[in-house]
């Protein structure tokens, strides 16, 4: 077995599910267990300044071995799985040499990845996979990231003859509640810029999110006896269904894709004296985005003018941004993803992630951050799976930009 998908498998087995609701960082202890190990593994290929603070980070250096000076690089992948479903008891299940046909993957269960469904299944025939045994997520998302860096890392300490820049390394927690930037010490990871290797199939690359907002609007109205309520009563539901028939019909997730943005309201909680809306508020062009929040403020505003003042109440914040105006200028970062992709024959296959990363919040906080893909398919439930080939390629990948990065002096 090759030492990317070895180390995949040990991952796995680690139950490191995130959770919004303890308040801790890292927010399980799971989490911190496997830093332990990521720590000891790094301590043992030999980096330097390998540490692990008290909120799970794990960090480590393996040294420039050129004369000249050129960029620290830095890669970065999360150890959390996603709390969406149940990453407990990981068993993974090999489908070597692929027919292209479904997969069962629990004939106890009847759990069956149908082609039908994901007709992307067709581009792994005659390769390995690995998949869940149907009753878990699998945690390509994102240890197969983890694995990947932790493999290049260990082939550049076995062949010094690879001449490198400063490689910086970061495993990071809690990505999947949103708060895998949190307690980032930038200026202690070091590094010039980085790349998350937290992307989803072969080839994506990936320098544009969401910029991202949520909002909270409460309605008050005013409860009287049904019978006697002529005049009086003012209904809050009433009041906040008017407010969202009066955002544009045809901006909703569900009629979205590619750079379109939208509102998508998350829930209605409501009686006649209250009733509470929750939004949240995406789009990729900042002007767009600041119209939709703007737009969200006005209605408000229409909606205290018509019932009176204080009839609702607008809770409004930004969430986070799209990373391209911080990557824009540094814009060589992204090429030489995309060249080390070519060289070793992936595709790059350039779009924007609708939603975020911790790469867009670390851009934001001085380390520019694109996404590279991790190789895995269908994320956060059972039908995810990665190609082996895939995970070889992404260090591949990382392999040749730091090789490409070697040249280029500072
Ligand atoms: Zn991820």
């Amino acid at each position: 077995m090759n030492t990317v998908t070895e180390k995949f498998l040990k991952y796995v087995k680690y139950y490191t599910e995130s959770d919004t609701e303890t308040g801790l960082t890292p927010s399980t202890p799971g989490q911190m267990i496997l830093a332990e190990e990521l720590k000891k593994e790094l301590e043992e290929i030999g980096l330097e300044q390998v540490s692990l603070d008290e909120n799970g980070y794990v960090m480590g250096v393996l040294p420039s071995n050129l004369d000249v000076e050129v960029p620290k690089v830095g890669f970065v992948a999360h150890m959390d799985t996603s709390p969406d479903f149940t990453g407990k008891n990981v068993n993974p299940q090999f489908v070597e040499n692929y027919d292209g046909n479904d997969i069962v993957l629990n004939s106890d269960e009847n759990i069956v990845m149908k082609v039908s469904d994901f007709p992307e299944l067709k581009k792994y025939v005659g390769q390995t996979l690995i998949t869940t045994d149907g009753t878990t997520l699998l945690g390509a998302d994102d240890k197969a990231g983890i694995a990947e860096i932790m493999t290049a890392v260990e082939y550049l300490v076995q062949h010094p003859e690879i001449k490198h820049g400063a490689v910086h390394i970061c495993f990071t927690p809690d990505e999947e509640i949103g708060r895998g930037a949190d307690y980032f010490n930038v200026e202690k990871f070091g590094a010039d810029f980085a790349y998350t290797l937290d992307g989803g199939e072969i080839g994506e690359l990936q320098y544009e999110n969401f910029n991202a907002a949520f909002a909270k609007i409460t309605f008050k109205g005013r409860n009287v006896h049904p019978g006697m309520a002529k005049n009086k009563m003012i209904n809050s539901m009433l009041i906040a269904t008017e407010f969202i028939s009066r955002l544009p019909v045809d901006d909703m997730p569900e009629k979205t894709e590619g750079y379109e943005g939208f509102y998508h309201l998350l829930s209605i909680q409501g009686g006649v004296e209250k009733t509470t809306l929750q939004y949240i508020i995406r789009d990729f062009d900042k002007e767009k985005y600041e119209e939709r929040k703007q737009l969200i403020t006005d209605l408000c505003n229409k909606s205290n003018e018509d019932y009176g003042e204080g009839t609702a109440k607008l809770e409004l914040v930004d969430q986070y941004f799209n990373m391209r105006e911080k990557i824009e200028p540094v814009k060589h970062i992204v090429d030489i993803a995309n060249e080390a992709m070519l060289q070793v024959g992936v595709t790059p296959n350039v779009v924007p992630v609708r939603g975020g990363t911790d790469g867009s919040r670390l851009s934001f906080m001085g380390l520019p951050c694109p996404n590279i893909f991790a190789g895995g398919h269908n994320f956060h439930g059972r039908f995810e799976y990665v190609p082996v080939k895939s995970m070889q390629k992404a260090v591949d990948v990382i392999l040749k930009i730091v090789e490409l990065l070697a040249k280029v002096e500072k």
